[in-house]
């Protein structure tokens, strides 16, 4: 758990340096507010201006900034700084829970927009899955991007899971029942499926997604029982409203958040769990098979705020 906990604050290492220059380095002492235009200038954590710039600087966005300076107003109990993590720590843990069953096995759809990290994050999560005790099976249902198919073949090796694909071009829903079938009959604890990506407004998209969900309802109760939506973290703000409507269509209840290390805008956790009201599940930190981590919103918290 330890490497979890430093491969997260180095993940927002970058976030966490654009909270700091906005804030400044004075110390974290202040039990009052001070009011803005003071002469004093105030900088760190002692002026709810500078807090409030810093979370917009770091893409919270403007509802869920809102809500938290409005918090640490109304609330006087410590320093602004711990107020300001209590309410963040509120906003991310203010989801449904992430879904839980114990039907075997567990099929998991990974969904998103091309380019986000999907195909990236199916490996790096049978990886994880995998090296922590659970059976995992992955299915390349992006039947159209041959290089995609690849390229989870080469992640599937990595993690030592079996990957089901088909020929190019053939039905995803078909390859989706036959990779679920096989996870059954092989009783694997997990199926993964790396869905296609192709841009929201294609209809044809919506209803492939709709098609494997039923069709994998028919194999296994309850499937999908987690539907995994993929955002890349250096979008921020500008994927939300590509990602609502990506959840709608998908029925999507659960977030990963990807290339976390490369952007100053970590804050769109934040924003995603605010405006999205769905949970965040995990991170990715970078290329690496092991930069996949479970989400930890205290962990989180206290990475944002870090001290170096
Ligand atoms: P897909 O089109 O959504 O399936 O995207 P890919 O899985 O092919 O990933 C697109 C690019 O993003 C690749 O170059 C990945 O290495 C990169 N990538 C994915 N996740 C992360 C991450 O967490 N951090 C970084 N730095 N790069 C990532």
């Amino acid at each position: 758990m330890t490497s979890f906990f430093s491969r997260i604050r180095s993940g927002l290492a970058k976030t966490a340096k654009q909270i700091r220059e906005v804030l400044g380095a004075a110390p974290d002492t202040a039990a009052s507010d001070v009011p803005a235009g003071s002469p004093r200038a105030p900088k760190a954590f002692e002026s709810l201006d500078a807090v409030e710039e810093a979370l917009i600087a770091a893409d919270v966005g403007l509802p869920a900034t809102g809500r938290i300076i409005d918090a640490v107003r109304a609330d006087r109990q410590g320093s602004i700084k711990d107020r300001v993590s209590r309410e963040m720590l509120r906003v991310l843990r203010d989801v449904p829970p992430a879904p839980n069953g114990a039907v075997r096995p567990r099929v998991i759809l990974v969904v998103g927009v091309n380019g986000t990290g999907k195909t990236t994050t199916v490996g790096k999560l049978a990886n994880l899955l995998q090296t922590s005790g659970q059976s995992t099976m992955v299915c390349a249902a992006d039947t159209f991007r041959a290089a995609a198919v690849e390229q989870l073949a080469v992640w599937a090796q990595r993690a030592g899971v079996d990957l089901i694909r088909a020929q190019s071009g053939a039905d995803p829903a078909a390859v989706t029942f036959d990779a679920v079938t096989a996870a059954k009959a092989r009783g694997r604890d997990v199926v993964l499926v790396d869905t296609a990506g192709r841009l929201h407004t294609r209809t044809n998209l919506m209803a492939e997604l709709d098609k494997i969900r039923r069709v994998v309802a028919k194999v296994v109760e309850g499937a999908p029982h987690e539907v995994l939506l993929v955002l890349d973290a250096t979008v921020g703000q500008n994927g939300l409203v590509q990602a609502r409507e990506f959840m709608a269509a998908s029925g999507a209840n659960g977030i990963v958040l990807t290339k976390l290390d490369g952007t100053a805008k970590g804050g769109v956790a934040v924003a995603i769990a605010h405006e999205l009201r769905l949970p965040i599940r995990y991170i990715g930190v970078g290329e690496a098979i092991d930069d996949l981590v479970p989400f930890d919103a205290a962990a989180y918290v206290d990475a944002i705020f870090g001290e170096k």
